[in-house]
């Protein structure tokens, strides 16, 4: 089959030729439809970064959905034929962490087809190493969404941001009648959690950005729940407030990005509601300056969150069968997998957060 893949770290991805893996008594084989491209990707393949890359060269690729095509011996509830999204959260299974139930702390995870966050996580890569630019890849059982049927390949290569936005959401008890705001709201995270808030009943979404044409575009989503700032043109506290009847919000979702300026991110947490939730989720390197006896006395919260479980995934896929979810509103872009380094380049040009690159596999 053929399969991109990492040969040198910041080198274009090849287009190589290997053995179609096959799975264990525990896992699955899926024909890969769709594979997801995503903004941190390129600097990940740098290798410049904290991360662990997979043992080079290196079948890639982070949010694949396909098709099962063939179950291992001891998988009981996912037949042939069924339509999945693969979760391509490697937890080990066995650290303190994991055996509490806690796989989202593993302290020996990774991403299958993307990288490790310790150097124990190696061994994990080494056990699922086909990532989703590929046309087949393996993955247990216990690690697969099912799709229902109005989600099509390429809106599920986008679960793993929406998914990461929707645990935030989740963990901030974002629900029905809450305000909340998005710091980065322009990006893949901050787009996801938009439309993911206005699923889950949120009335009032309020976010911050910089590019103006997307800004238009996400409160064009829902003109009456949502509205936009362009960093800059106000105090990011007081145009909160001015919509919220002087309250502020319940939950600040930050999706700044690892360059950002942490200042906003602190200017945000002045639009918190007294004992509001603030849940990072956008990789902000920038120390942050925070005042601690305002959020002792305001009961305020600061948390990160990272990832999400199969289960949130699950719920997700439910939400976009059901149509509360709208996953109709991103525009997909679609590349063949020789074309992967298009797919790469282009996320690299800032679509903004409503367009979804993807690569198909078997086109
Ligand atoms: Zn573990």
């Amino acid at each position: 089959m053929r399969t991109a893949r990492l040969h040198e770290p910041g080198q274009p991805l090849r287009i190589d030729e290997v053995e179609i893996p096959q799975p264990g008594a525990r896992d699955v084989l899926i024909e890969i439809k769709a594979c997801g491209i995503i903004p941190n990707m390129n600097a990940i393949f740098s290798g410049k970064l904290w991360n662990q890359l997979p043992p080079l060269p290196a079948s890639v690729g982070l949010d694949a959905a396909g098709v099962v095509v063939k179950i291992g011996s001891d998988v009981t509830d996912m037949a042939v034929g069924e339509r999945v999204y693969v979760n391509p959260w490697l937890a080990c299974g066995t650290c303190a962490y994991c055996r509490a139930g806690e796989t989202l702390l593993c302290d020996g995870a990774a991403f299958q087809g993307y990288f490790g966050f310790f150097p124990r996580s190696i061994a994990r890569l080494k056990e699922y190493p086909i990532g989703g630019f590929s046309e087949y890849m393996t993955a247990s059982a216990q690690r697969l969404v099912r799709l229902p049927p109005p989600v099509t390949f390429e809106q599920a290569a986008r679960f793993g941001y929406l998914g990461t936005s929707f645990a935030a959401l989740r963990l901030a008890g974002v629900g029905a009648g809450s305000a909340i705001a998005i710091n980065g709201i322009t990006g893949t995270l901050g787009a996801g959690a938009t439309l993911l808030a206005l699923g889950m009943g949120a009335t009032r979404v309020l976010g911050f950005g910089r590019n103006r044409d997307v800004l238009a575009r996400l409160k064009a989503l829902a003109p009456d729940r949502v509205d936009v700032l362009a960093l800059g043109d106000a105090p990011i506290a007081d145009w909160v407030r001015a919509r919220t009847g002087q309250l502020g919000v319940d939950a600040l979702i930050d999706c700044s990005g690892r360059a950002a300026a942490a200042a906003t991110t602190a200017d945000a947490l002045h639009a918190l509601k007294r004992g509001g939730v603030a849940v990072n989720i956008g990789a902000l390197t920038e120390p942050l300056a925070i005042e601690p006896m305002r959020f002792m006395t305001a009961r305020l919260q600061l948390r990160g969150s990272n990832w999400f479980t199969t289960g949130e995934g699950q719920l997700m896929a439910d939400m976009a069968g059901a149509g509360v979810l709208d996953l109709g509103r991103l525009e997909t872009r679609a590349y063949p997998l020789a074309r992967v380094n298009d797919a790469l380049a282009e996320v690299q040009k800032r679509p903004g957060g409503l367009v979804n690159i993807v690569v198909n596999p078997d086109r």
